[in-house]
């Protein structure tokens, strides 16, 4: 009986791919369900957070401006030709101080100059690329707007200025008047979003240019820079609320986008899927190894254990229980076996059968315990007197056979006559049965091509005469 590797294998193969299928799809889901929360969940409100945060300290700002361009005290004061400047400066002073602003302006269309809390810092020039803001101000119907600038007058910093228009009794401006905020606290906010998770929050004019981004960090300078943000690009200078897909280096990131209206500007919240994803995918491929150990170890115990029952039942089926030997099965197929070598070498081939002589006797006085011991030791005896390469079986029964390798008929019945005597002379035999155990044998060599049954009925013949010519001794045939 051999062993079939090739179940195993099938068992194997089967197991592992059931076991990585569920492994495969798991992390497919659990993939599905992070971009899903990213892009339904985590992105928009970090939009909406960051929205809140702005407009909560855009409104007070807001109100001191409103407030100032429509102060009784200003507009007259513009009015009538600006005349004492220091009055002008203690009251932008005193709001700056009083509303903790980082700055408060006058601009007056009349003389064109711009009135800080430390005087006159400048004139708005309409050909200064500095003044800009306040022509292009002056144009638009707003009443008021926000803007983000620099000044080269107050450091690098971007500050966020909060410009209102001051009108006469007859709704013509005469001046802008405002505040400016320090845009740090956007700073902040952009560098919690990105150390808490990883996201990269900046924004965009509608070119797609990128505005204000978190200081010291290495920063993306124009939408289009990446090819395929370029190609989208009119859909993300729109409005609402929306996500896009996009890879950059070979990485997937999503994007998410809202129009500030306040700003005129575009929030852009970014987040790149792998950071999200990683512990997703540790935790794959360790399921994969952890699923291919088992496997493997399942296998390996499957090898073993059906191995043992495969060699466990190749014995019984050609051993015999009691005395170990070999049974009749595999003596058959043993001279089956030699049948067809000695066809190629026609080297010599005996056998020898062998039975005991009233075992039934020993069985009835000393009980069939001590027959079953007897037979053992016959077993033995017999194995230990015969050479190695000779094949000795129970043919069945106190019945035995030997096939004699390399012997012809004369070396068989000199054997034979060598085990007849080692049985009676034994001891051991003797003690067991009370009284000497004697065998009679059968002999014969094998000659031509001859078939099994021919043989063996040849030897059984010299066996039963051996019984009747009186039992122990040797007759060959
Ligand atoms: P003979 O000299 O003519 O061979 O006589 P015998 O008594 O040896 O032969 P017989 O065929 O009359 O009896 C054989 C006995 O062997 C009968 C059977 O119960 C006994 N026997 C067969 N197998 C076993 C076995 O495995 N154990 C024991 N204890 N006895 C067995
Ligand atoms: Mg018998
Ligand atoms: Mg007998």
């Amino acid at each position: 009986m051999r062993f079939n590797y090739r179940i195993v294998f099938i068992i194997t193969a089967l197991v592992f791919t059931l076991s990585t299928s569920l492994t495969v799809i798991n992390y497919l889901t659990s993939m599905e369900t992070t971009r899903e929360q990213l892009k339904n969940s985590a992105l928009p409100l970090t939009i909406d957070n960051i929205y809140t945060e702005i407009q909560k300290n855009i409104i007070e700002p807001n109100l001191i401006a409103s407030m100032m361009a429509h102060d009784t005290f200003l507009i007259d004061w513009l009015s009538h030709e600006e005349d004492d400047e220091q009055q002008i400066v203690r009251y932008l002073e005193t709001i700056q101080n009083k509303y903790q602003m980082f700055t408060a302006f006058l601009v007056s269309d009349k003389s064109k100059n711009y009135y800080s809390a430390k005087g006159v810092l400048d004139k708005v020039d309409i050909n200064s690329p500095n003044s800009l803001w306040y022509f292009d101000f002056k144009k638009t119907a707003e009443l008021s707007e926000i803007n983000i600038d620099y000044n080269t007058h107050m450091g690098t910093e971007l500050i966020m200025f909060i410009n209102h228009k001051i009108l006469n009794d007859d709704y013509h401006m005469i001046g802008a008047t405002g505040i400016g905020l320090k845009t740090s606290y956007i700073n902040d906010m952009l560098k919690v979003f990105r150390q808490r998770y990883q996201f990269s929050v900046y924004f965009v004019d509608d070119t797609g240019k990128v505005v204000i981004a978190e200081q010291n960090v290495k920063k993306l300078k124009q939408l289009s820079d990446i090819p395929e943000l370029a190609k989208q690009l009119p859909d993300i200078i729109g409005k609402g609320s929306q996500v896009f897909d996009y890879t950059r280096a070979g990485e997937a990131y999503l994007l998410n986008r809202k129009y500030i209206a306040e700003l005129d500007l575009y929030l852009i919240v970014e987040a790149r899927v792998n950071y999200f994803t990683k512990t997703a995918t540790e935790t794959f491929y360790f399921n994969i190894l952890l699923s291919a150990i088992i496997t493997l170890l399942i296998s390996l115990i499957i090898v073993l254990y059906v191995r043992k029952i495969h060699l466990k039942l190749d014995k019984l089926a050609s051993n015999d229980h009691l005395t170990g030997l070999p049974n009749r099965r595999s003596f058959h197929e043993k001279l089956a076996q030699f049948l067809l070598l000695k066809e190629r070498n026609n080297n010599n081939l005996s056998i020898l059968f062998i039975d005991i002589d009233d075992f039934k006797f020993i069985n009835d006085t000393r009980g069939h315990d001590v027959g079953d011991k007897v037979l053992k030791a016959l077993a033995t005896t017999l194995n230990t007197n015969v050479r190695k390469s000779d094949f000795v079986a129970r043919w069945g029964g106190e019945e035995f056979i030997i096939l004699l390798i390399d012997s012809d008929i004369n070396q068989a019945q000199v054997i034979a006559e060598q085990l007849r005597s080692q049985v009676a002379n034994s001891n051991q035999l003797s003690l067991l049965s009370q009284k000497p155990v004697t065998i009679s044998l059968g002999a014969t060599s094998v000659t031509g091509d001859e078939e099994i049954d021919a043989i063996l009925k040849r030897v059984d013949g010299a066996l039963y005469k051996a019984k009747s010519t009186g039992k122990n001794c040797t007759v060959s045939a």
